[in-house]
């Protein structure tokens, strides 16, 4: 049976984006819905443990999601969880389902706070079991206290390795090692020292890390995992002067059982696309991110705002406050009301924490060559079963993009919509045919984006 609500204005994403928009626009007295595919608010940087007696039940960020949460409730915000959006039309009516079945928003504005997830890169052997992302692996420790496995290799490139590796160790795992891809940590130094606000944080990560005297590796990087029914071999090869692997210098770590394997993020896209905003190219900011107008979130489609990494990966901080700009955007325009004395000052704050996370992404880029080794039988898409040696057919073929590789192989046409194989699809074309990663181009999801039933279909009365 479908469910549906009718509201002023429905946030998708209840992350620190989505709560603080909702609340600044509930704050003007509006209808307000909050849509969240988890059971608990707080997304990613909020993340709520499922149990009270969980050992990161006190963290300050639980602390602070419990706390933005309680603000945006008080506001009278409703919040639907569980709840996961796999489709939007414009006027406009948004698709979800929750465990009771479907359900339909229909709104007079959408604020899309999806934020951000893992970018993959394909290598032989990721689809063994006990090979996962970070952040996968994050959200089974802080949520659920499961580990990924016993002995574990945390590897990628981003600072986001030094909270997975905390909340491993604070779950009771055990980390073989930590591998960052670039040289040290040297370069991020002179990006901390203009950033004092910073470093309570940076040395809150450390420390565990530090105290457990956990291996750290520089300057390499995962080409091949094997074993049997699950991983138990890596393989790590250094990298050379121009940041390439050098398969010469390879070394194999033995006798584990997960390995976890992330070079930061990217923004979560498939909403804004299907409600037809446009998109840019920033590297710095994880890749294609939804394009605002920076003081107020608004998009190209009217109706439409962004907020968050959905926009561009940059942290909690920014996220917060481009969440409140949105909100009282989005109210502004349905009240027929101005807010831009109250926005203006946010996004000065704004603007100034983009600086710290733009730093930080530039020194933290993906080294390049990883897709141009991946041998020929390698799946890259793993929901079509697509492999490296059909791809790159197809681009012998002519195809230069990836929607081109796309339409000819259903490489990224799957359930997962491209947010796994997407960015080692894009890395591989633009290896193969020199183009840049702006020229293979955006790959535009299709509805549903996530995995529905049909009865859920047919409920929603398409
Ligand atoms: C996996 C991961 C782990 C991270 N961990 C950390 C960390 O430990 N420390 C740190 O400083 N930063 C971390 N970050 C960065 C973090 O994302 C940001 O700092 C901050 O949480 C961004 O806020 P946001 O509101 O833009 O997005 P998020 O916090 O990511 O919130 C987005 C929300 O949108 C929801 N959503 C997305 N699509 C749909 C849909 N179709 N239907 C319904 N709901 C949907 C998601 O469930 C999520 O709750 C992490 C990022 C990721 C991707």
């Amino acid at each position: 049976m479908r469910r549906r609500y009718t509201c002023d204005i429905v946030v998708v994403g209840a992350g620190p984006a989505g709560l603080s928009a909702a609340q600044a626009a509930a704050e003007k007295d509006l209808d307000v819905v909050v849509v969240d595919a988890n059971s608990h608010p707080g997304g990613q940087y909020y993340m709520q443990p499922l149990s009270a007696g969980s050992a990161f039940s006190r963290s300050a960020q639980v602390r602070r999601g419990k706390i933005q949460a309680r603000s945006a409730r008080a506001a009278g915000v409703t919040m639907l969880l569980a709840t996961e959006v796999w489709g939007a039309f414009p006027g406009f009516v948004l698709h979800a389902q929750d465990p009771d079945g479907a359900v339909c928003i229909e709104s007079k504005a959408v604020i899309v706070a999806t934020g951000a997830h893992d970018r993959v890169q394909a290598f032989p052997g990721w689809t063994l079991p006990g090979v996962m992302t970070p952040g996968a692996a994050q959200r089974l420790a802080k949520t659920s206290g499961v580990l990924p496995g016993r002995r574990t290799v945390l590897a990628g490139s981003g600072p986001f390795l030094l909270p997975v590796a905390g909340a491993i160790l604070k779950a009771g795992g055990r980390l073989v090692e930590v591998v960052e891809a670039q040289s040290s940590f040297l370069p991020t130094l002179p990006l901390l020292a203009i950033h004092p606000d910073k470093w309570p944080e940076t040395l809150r990560l450390l420390f565990p890390i530090l105290a457990a005297r956990i291996r750290f590796r520089f300057g390499e990087v995962v080409v091949a995992a094997s074993g049997e029914e699950r991983v138990r071999e890596v393989e790590l090869a250094p990298l050379d002067a121009d940041g390439q692997p050098d398969l010469a210098g390879r070394r194999i770590v033995s006798d584990i059982d997960s390995l976890l394997v992330g070079f930061g993020f990217q923004p979560q896209t498939e909403l804004t696309a299907v409600l037809g905003c446009r998109h840019h190219f920033d590297e710095e900011a994880g890749g294609w991110c939804c394009t605002v107008e920076s003081d107020c979130g608004a998009t190209d489609t009217s109706g439409v705002f962004a907020a968050g990494e959905v926009c561009g990966v940059s942290g909690a901080v920014p996220a917060v406050l481009s969440g409140r700009i949105a909100g009282l955007a989005a109210a502004g325009q349905i009240l027929e009301e101005e807010t831009v004395f109250e926005r203006r000052t946010l996004s000065r704050r704004l603007q100034r924490a983009r600086r710290f996370a733009r730093g930080l992404n530039h020194r933290f880029t993906p080294p390049p060559g990883l897709a141009g080794l991946l041998p020929d039988e390698t799946v890259v898409c793993r929901c079509e079963d697509v492999t490296a040696g059909e791809i790159r057919k197809e681009i012998t073929g002519g195809m230069d993009t990836v929607h081109g590789v796309k339409l000819w192989t259903r490489a990224g046409m799957g359930p997962c919509q491209a947010r796994i194989c997407g960015w080692s699809l894009a890395r591989l074309i633009a290896e193969e045919t020199g183009n840049s990663m702006k020229e293979t181009g955006f790959s535009r999801p299709r509805m549903p984006l996530r995995p529905v039933p049909l009865n859920i279909v047919r409920d929603s009365s398409l």
